[in-house]
């Protein structure tokens, strides 16, 4: 795109005041930085429930941007230019409207309950050579996805293709008024996103709202009810039942959803003239990147997603997010079917790479290295990447943040598994992306004001220490709260510069802490003392600490009988400065205390409210955690402490809330044992019936519970529960899956999952324990794989 500002200001019918310039990109993200700044970025600003992000204008300004599009007037400032209107949202889909209005090529919508970026991919996959296609990156595909992605169409390509996803009645018909498709693609129907619709049918009208201007329709008439709707209400249109199209080999596709998809692949090809479709394979299309640790102590960004400049831009920008202090390395292959021409292509690439601060370009593939000279930075070239495997330099890769972005074909999975840090097969995966969503639910509780610290001891409650703090740092969470002063000094390492708090600082540590930055726990006069002395021997002052109170738990902290001398004390100490006074409620998750737990909470009222009194100077009060933000919101004072319910577990079961971590392994063996025969230790296992016994490298030293043997756990193969037979050796253990049909070695195993029942809820019920000892409990050796959208 490429407006005027003053022209969108007309556009939307937003006042416009300030300097015009040309905008020819849209960033909705303040933390999005590297890749769209080169291009006339436009800042959006507005106030969403949890954020508001006029806050960050001025560090726009400060980064370059000059165009603004924000919610409210704001003070101007030289050389910018600002579009004010009453809803940006409405603003952004009215634009894009504009923008869609404007394109000649053919746009194509695709909606439907699932399957709808594996279509897209397909499609774009099948097109004929040469032809510009655009198609909308990753899911971009809600109220504000959609007008984003209409918004980067340039204007000169043949097709458009954008997805359009809705969760309630009425969001449909606002995003069939910007995407105005011309052919529309229907995928499955099912019973996703369901609750805010009556029934299906009620579920499939609204989806059916964005054919409701296309000449050409292509659904599946397995899908019921929408097939029959479709048909009947769409008579005169023309219309393709992928039904009707011969079947793909079932030995290119999986299964049959997956064949149902390769179907509607091959209607489409029909209703737009294409050549019939080739299905060499259907795309397995990985909609998350993974981020683990790679070999020399780097990180590895293992970015599968189709390489486009889109997709690219998006991973670049994930990349400058993870790296902080790290030196960062692109690898990146030959970029197929741009419909650009290899000159625009690659100039535009190098571009992106320049702005994003690349130390290091690796290209693999012969026209990435014909465009070498175009890449200023430290650069190495390699023809395939069997080559890149066999040659590449420790120094590209040790210590740095690594990103491999590479097409299909060049088959990156083999230098992601070349570049990993070795270890076995057992891994520990965090959906990072979930915990964000619980981040979020716990902020919806919160009053706009109330601050955030996120507990991020004993290695994230298991979860895995810097990825977790990273991400947390960018969600704009105000404090971490780590257990001991190694743990803080590990992220101060890795380039967490945000706010960290030690709970358990002891004396030892007082000279380290400060040369980090780390802020202690404060929980008597003797810690007080010594804090303060070597605060002073460091040759500063005013440093924060944060006071503990005692008020009924009696593990740490400042009794009441003792805040009347703590008032005097504190005004004798310049060397440190009072950030926050806080307590801890031992009961905010058990309702028959709850008398106790207000009890606590009047102590703490009058105990903080005593200290904050005495100091010259405002402090943080604050003392819920998970169970208390939910169950005792007047406790919220001005900051609260997330932990529990950050990695998807609240104080009683709560659907609401998204698990975090699943444990995976894979079947190393599979035997048949007769009826009679035992396994493992001490014959503990003994077997009733003919039976087939897998093991798995998964033992008590990876943090499996010597309890749960002889069945009272079952792991899940295949979707089904799998009991463990015997007892659980150190290093392994073995599972019955006698019940379980094709299952094969090398399959995966989950030892737990989110999955309702294979969960640590209900691992920590069979134990006898909380969900906290079940997650901390995964040792150190099992590998932390991060996954995020
Ligand atoms: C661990 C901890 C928390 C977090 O508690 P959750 O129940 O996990 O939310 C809060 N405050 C203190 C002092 C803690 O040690």
């Amino acid at each position: 795109m490429e407006y005027q500002l003053s022209q969108i200001a007309a556009i939307v019918g937003g006042g416009f005041s300030g300097t015009d310039s040309t905008v020819q990109s849209v960033v909705t993200d303040s933390r999005s930085l590297t890749c769209e700044l080169g291009t006339g970025p436009m800042f959006v600003a507005m106030c969403g429930a949890n954020h508001d992000s006029h806050d960050f204008i001025g560090e726009m300004r400060a980064r370059g941007v000059r165009a603004f599009l924000t919610e409210r007037a704001v003070d101007a400032a030289p050389g910018c230019g600002y579009v004010v209107v009453r809803n940006a949202i409405e603003a952004l889909q009215r634009l894009a409207s504009y923008h869609r209005a404007q394109f000649r090529g053919t746009v194509v919508g695709i909606t439907g309950s699932n399957g709808k970026t594996v279509i897209k991919e397909w499609i774009a996959e099948e097109l004929p050579a040469g032809m510009k296609c655009y198609r909308s990156p990753k899911s971009y595909n809600s109220q504000l996805g959609v007008p984003l992605s209409v918004l980067m169409l340039e204007g000169d390509e043949r097709l458009a293709i954008f997805e359009a996803g809705i969760s309630k009645p009425g969001e449909m018909e606002r995003l069939e008024r910007i995407i105005r498709p011309d052919v529309v693609v229907f995928t499955s129907i099912g019973d996703a996103h369901q609750e805010n619709f009556l029934n299906l049918d009620q579920k499939c009208l609204e989806k059916m709202i964005l054919a409701r201007g296309a000449s050409r329709i292509v659904y599946h008439s397995h899908y019921e009810p929408l097939g029959r709707m479709i048909a009947a209400h769409f008579a005169g249109r023309k219309l393709y039942d992928a039904a009707a199209f011969p079947r793909v080999p079932e030995a290119v596709v999986g299964n049959e959803a997956s064949r149902r998809n390769a179907q509607i692949v091959e209607a489409f090809c029909a209703a737009m003239d294409f050549p019939e479709p080739a299905f060499s394979s259907a795309p397995e299309v990985a909609m998350r990147l993974e981020v683990k640790e790679g070999i020399n102590d780097s990180v590895l960004i293992n970015d599968a997603y189709n390489l486009d400049l889109n997709s690219l831009a998006l991973a670049l920008d994930y990349l400058h997010n993870v790296a902080l202090s790290r030196r960062r390395t692109l690898v990146l292959s030959d970029i197929a079917q741009s419909g650009l021409s290899d000159d625009e292509l690659y100039g535009r690439v190098a571009g992106m790479v320049a702005r994003a601060g690349i130390d290091t370009f690796i290209g693999i593939g012969p026209k990435l290295k014909r465009y070498a000279s175009l890449f200023a930075c430290e650069r190495e070239f390699f023809a395939s990447t069997g080559e890149c495997i066999a040659r590449i330099g420790r120094d590209a890769v040790a210590g740095r943040a690594v990103l491999l972005k590479g097409a299909r074909e060049f088959r990156f999975e083999r230098l992601a598994h070349a570049l990993a840090r070795k270890s076995h097969t057992t891994v520990l995966e965090v959906d990072l992306d979930a915990m964000i969503h619980n981040l979020n639910y716990f902020r919806a509780q919160l009053s706009p004001r109330t601050k955030l610290v996120a507990m991020v001891k004993a290695g994230s409650y298991g979860a895995g220490d810097f990825e977790v703090a990273q991400m947390l740092q960018h969600e704009g969470v105000d404090y971490l709260a780590v257990a001991f002063a190694d743990e803080g000094v590990l992220l101060r390492e890795r380039g967490i510069a945000m706010p960290i708090v030690v709970l358990n600082a002891d004396a030892d540590s007082f000279d380290l802490m400060i040369a980090n930055r780390l802020e202690p726990e404060i929980y008597g006069f003797r810690s007080l003392d010594d804090f303060a002395a070597a605060v002073s021997h460091a040759g500063e002052a005013r440093y924060p600490i944060h006071l503990k109170l005692d008020t009924g738990m009696h593990r740490l902290g400042f009794m009441e009988e003792e805040i009347g001398r703590l008032c005097e004390v504190l005004p004798t100490r310049p060397e440190v400065k009072v950030a926050s006074v806080f307590s801890h409620l031992n009961c905010a998750d058990m309702p028959e205390e709850d008398a106790y737990t207000r009890a606590q909470i009047a102590r703490f009222d009058r105990m903080s409210g005593a200290v904050a009194a005495s100091l010259p100077y405002p402090v943080l009060r604050h003392t819920a955690n998970s169970a208390a933000i939910e169950r005792f919101p007047e406790a919220q004072y001005d900051m609260c402490r997330l932990g529990l319910g950050l990695y998807g577990f609240g104080w009683r079961h709560n659907d609401a809330l998204r698990p975090v971590s699943t444990l995976r392994t894979r079947i190393v063996q599979i035997r048949r044992l007769a009826a009679g025969e035992t396994v493992g230790y001490g014959r503990a296992g003994r077997l009733t019936r003919p039976s087939v016994v897998a093991t798995i490298p998964v033992g008590y030293a990876d943090g499996l519970d010597r309890r749960l043997g002889c069945g009272r756990w079952s792991v899940r193969v295949g979707g089904e529960a799998a009991p463990v037979v015997g007892r659980i050796c150190m290093d392994s253990c073995m599972i019955d899956i006698t019940d379980v049909h094709g299952v094969a070695e090398g399959d995966e195993v989950l030892i737990f999952s989110p999955a309702a029942g294979n969960d640590p809820e209900a691992m920590a019920r069979v134990l006898g324990t909380i969900p906290y000892e079940v997650m901390t409990s995964v040792s150190g050796r099992v590998k932390r794989i991060y996954l995020k959208e």
